[in-house]
């Protein structure tokens, strides 16, 4: 099971979730956030405010077509999904996005304990890597971010896609 408020306060940055959702083509920042695409409706024009609000948790509001959201369904729209009929899934995705594991079992801290793949640890250190980069944590994030191009954070993406693989990569070793 997930906490869905940790989630929530996980993914409060709302350049950071711009970035990890892929919202960056067009993007503009403003005041306290960024203007992105709409998820919902179709534009050329970013309309739609990802900020963050009074309780300190992403606020989504479409100027264009007055939608309104959270991260979540943020998260739901970008993936085509519906934030009640598969909330399931939507959590589960964005803890992805937040980091967050589900299983917090012996068993799996175990597993990783014992497991010496290098190309594990390498995926892992890329993976940190990237997720530093993202977050803005060794340098000012408004600094990272402005001094970052969409073409930047895309190439930081690709990394985090490339650890999954090397990660996968290792998976199917082990399993094989
Ligand atoms: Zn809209």
């Amino acid at each position: 099971m997930y906490d869905v408020e940790d989630i929530r306060r996980r993914l409060s940055d709302p350049l950071q979730v711009v970035a990890v959702l892929g919202l960056t083509r067009g993007m503009r920042r403003e005041r306290g956030g960024a203007r992105v695409l709409c998820p919902v409706h179709k534009e050329r024009e970013p309309s739609c405010s990802v900020s963050t609000g009074r309780d300190g948790t992403i606020r989504v509001h479409c100027w264009s077509c007055s939608w309104t959201g959270d991260v979540l369904h943020l998260t739901a729209a970008v993936h085509g999904l519906d934030c009640r009929t598969d909330f399931r899934k939507v959590v589960a995705i964005a803890a992805d996005l937040a980091g967050v594991s589900p299983d917090q079992s012996p068993k799996g801290t175990a597993r990783s304990r014992t497991v010496r793949d290098p190309l594990v640890d390498l995926a892992h250190r890329v993976d940190v890597a990237a997720a530093d980069w993202l977050a803005g944590r060794t340098v000012r994030l408004d600094a990272t971010i402005e001094a970052a191009s969409a073409e930047q954070i895309a190439d930081a993406l690709e990394l985090l896609e490339a650890a999954d693989e090397l990660t996968e990569e290792a998976d199917e070793r082990r399993a094989a």
